[in-house]
């Protein structure tokens, strides 16, 4: 008996580079969009690496936990970083990395993530894409988190190396991702002595073995259940439209916010100014003296299933985290969280308004 997922046709090169080409859609992009075989960090190291060296001055922009990672690739790679860090309750503006361009004028490299999932915010890429422009520096963007949830427009930003994953407002698998990459990050690479080669991190050799050759032969066996589940949810999101998808996440976090604000108790949104906060997620404060990860461990316990997590690391204590994303941007999920918090916080004798915080989300969802 053939099992589904395991007596599969192999997935030849043509199919790969079609489902290349779906992904290159979704983004609007006409540059190369190298789908790397391995979860997003493979392409996020990837990039750094093939890209900065010695000679390389970075500033590396840390509004959440990746951008802590990056800097320390960068460190690791020789670079000379400046870190531009902003508390996470905000978003970085474009006036500060002005002002950081200002302060260090030959700084060449740009690292950014666009939204965090971690810690709820996003960050305006379009103004900041702008400013690296002006200066000509090379624009790194690790969009896993917002690709889906909100527009990413690599070239209309003039994004040099954006870093994509399937597993979160995509709703797709984790265990393939893609990058697209500027004739300019490519020119870097090759110019770059310490860019990793015949190496399993290194952008460069599927360039020379997959990209020049024509994606006429793939250079190893690909991940091929993978490859077939990005593909499917690129054509889950095409069938319903990105607007709709990208819709469905912003009005999950406008739900979150409101809901969570009426519901009382003490919590609010832990990103102060709704400009700043994630469509993909929606980090709430937990209440004075209530700690945030045994207040999510008591409302999971009527439904484990909800999207629901504290911080990670050192925010666990204060931070909630509703993961409304993929399959979760929906009414039933956020009521669902707001429902769950709502008879935790009650247990712990607060005062909450559960039909307030009901009536909060539904008209927000709607706004
Ligand atoms: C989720 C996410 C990733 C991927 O990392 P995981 O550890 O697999 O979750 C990378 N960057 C950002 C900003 C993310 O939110």
């Amino acid at each position: 008996m053939t099992h589904p997922f395991l007596d599969l046709a192999p997935l030849d090169a043509g199919r790969f580079a079609a489902i290349e080409d779906r992904v290159a859609r979704l983004l609007g992009t006409t540059r190369d969009v190298l789908i790397t075989q391995g979860e997003a960090l493979l392409p996020l190291e990837g990039a750094i690496r093939g890209t900065a060296g010695p000679d390389t001055v970075a500033l590396n922009v840390i509004t959440g936990p990746y951008g802590q990672t990056f800097g320390d690739w960068l460190r690791d790679c020789g670079a000379t970083v400046h870190d531009l860090a902003v508390p996470f309750h905000e978003a970085v503006t474009a006036d500060q990395v002005r002002a950081a361009f200002a302060e260090h004028p030959e700084i060449g490299f740009v690292s950014l993530v666009h939204a965090e999932a971690a810690t709820g915010n996003t960050n305006p890429v379009a103004e900041i894409g702008a400013v690296v422009r002006e200066h000509g520096a090379l624009f790194y963007l690790d969009a896993v988190a917002s690709v889906g949830a909100e527009p990413v427009l690599p070239d209309t930003w003039g994004v040099d190396l954006c870093v994509i994953g399937a597993q979160k407002a995509m709703g797709g698998p984790a265990g393939v991702s893609a990058v697209s990459v500027s004739e300019r990050a490519w020119a870097r690479m090759a110019a770059n002595p310490t860019a990793p080669r015949r190496s399993y991190l290194s952008l460069l050799d599927w360039k020379e073995r997959w990209i020049d050759g024509g994606r006429k032969a793939l250079p190893h066996a690909p991940a091929q259940l993978e490859m077939l589940a990005l593909d499917a949810c690129v054509e889950r999101i095409e069938t319903e439209g990105p607007a709709t998808v990208m819709a469905r996440h912003a009005s999950a976090a406008a739900a979150t916010r409101a809901g969570a604000s009426a519901l009382g108790g003490g919590l609010e949104p832990y990103v102060r100014r709704a400009r700043d906060a994630a469509p993909v997620a929606t980090t709430l404060r937990a209440p004075d003296g209530v700690d945030a990860s045994e207040l999510v461990a008591r409302a999971l316990v009527a439904d484990p299933a909800l999207p629901l997590v504290a911080g990670g690391g050192a925010l666990a204590g204060e931070m909630i985290r509703v993961n409304h994303y993929g399959p979760h941007a929906t009414p039933g999920a956020v009521h669902g969280c707001l429902a769950a918090l709502g008879a935790a916080l009650a247990e712990k004798g607060a005062a909450t308004d559960p039909e307030a915080a009901r009536r909060a989300a539904e008209d927000a969802w709607h706004a």
